[in-house]
């Protein structure tokens, strides 16, 4: 990996920062230290997502002025339309801007990706900075930095959205995290002056009543426990959502809880979409070589990390629920 940001950027005066559907903490944290760093160069940023993101990450320094698709189509547009620079963070194909693809696609100014998902689609942008081996894009940001020098000069508000970034993908450093650099990395952050226990708290020890009522709720009554197999199943549909008062992030995490099991080597959690309840969202998770992605990939038309990845299935609970199990028995070999 080797980029010049500042020359990429130099001449530039209006830059669009735009992230994936249903936008994380890595999303979201480094789509804002993007944002702030530009602007402390003096630049106009702006950070654009295609749907809402959860309220555990509305703290972050900058995240009052994201522009969100679904409810502010009309400023995307004119956000893209000014722009004479597009980053795409944390994404690595056109389709995961979800309802913001086209708007994103038909802007003409260049376009840069930074990322660290698998397999980035190579046409869709004029210069690709994708790292796969690291734990986020928040960590290839910090890479970059370090690189030119330029992590030790960045704000306390840059280095806090980056350290939540890669707290966020890593889950709060418990997997996809051994890598010496990224703790290198992290006490730079600390020496600008970042409370990382306090990004924690805001992160991973908020909940609202519903989230930890719905916790209970699907830990106890709907998770199914495939002995034989090592493996967790948890649905959710909109219906249930509504009766729990589910907000959005209220989820978020859910899916990993089964994998403290002893044993247990996969967790998939089935969600109603709750945009198009025709669609059922899978989220699947999984501990040492289980591979996920490909299980996505291969059998719900989606992808990912492989101990982290989703898809979908286009048809009912029930019918998705059968599916899962059978796909799961597929893969009996590797879940003895
Ligand atoms: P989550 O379970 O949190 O929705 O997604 C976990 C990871 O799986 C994401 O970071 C993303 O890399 C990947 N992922 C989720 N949904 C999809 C999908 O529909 N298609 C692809 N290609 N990847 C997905
Ligand atoms: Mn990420």
């Amino acid at each position: 990996m080797n980029i010049d940001l500042i020359n990429n950027i130099g001449l530039t005066n209006n830059v669009v920062i735009c992230s994936h559907v249903n936008p994380d903490g890595d999303a979201i944290g480094s789509s804002l230290a993007l944002k702030l760093y530009l602007e402390r160069k003096g630049k106009q940023a702006t950070v654009v997502v295609p749907n809402v993101f959860p309220d555990f990450l509305k703290w972050l320094p900058g995240a009052d002025g994201i522009l969100i698709h679904t409810k502010q189509p009309d400023q995307v547009k004119a956000a893209l339309d000014a722009a004479d620079l597009v980053i795409v963070c944390d994404l690595n194909q056109p389709m995961r801007l979800g309802g913001m693809e086209d708007v994103v696609m038909a802007s003409t100014a260049p376009r840069i990706l930074i990322d660290h998902h698998l397999d980035p689609n190579t046409d869709f942008c004029k210069v690709i900075v994708s790292e796969p081996t690291m734990c986020a894009t928040g960590e290839v940001i910090c890479h970059l930095l370090s690189q030119q020098g330029e992590l030790d000069d960045i704000s306390a508000d840059e280095a806090t959205c980056l350290y939540c970034a890669m707290m966020c993908d890593t889950g709060a450093f418990s997997f996809n995290s051994n890598r010496p650099v990224i703790y290198e990395h992290i006490s730079h952050l600390l020496a600008r002056g970042i409370d990382k226990d306090k990004i924690y708290r805001n992160v991973f020890w908020t909940a609202s009543e519903g989230r930890l009522r719905l916790q209970g709720y699907l830990l106890y009554v709907n998770m199914k426990v495939l002995h034989e197999r090592h493996a967790t199943i948890m649905t959710l549909t909109n219906e249930e959502r509504r009766r729990f008062k589910v907000k959005n992030g209220d989820t978020e995490g859910i899916v990993n809880i089964p994998l403290q099991m002893l044993g247990t080597k996969l967790s998939i959690f089935i969600n109603e979409d709750t945009e198009h309840p025709g669609i059922m969202k899978l989220s699947l998770r999984s501990v040492d070589d289980f591979p996920c992605d490909q299980m996505a990939s291969r059998f719900f038309g989606g992808g990912g990390h492989k101990n982290a990845s989703g898809g979908k299935l286009h048809c009912t609970m029930e019918e998705a629920l059968e599916r899962v199990k059978a796909v799961i028995e597929t893969y009996a070999d590797l879940l003895k």
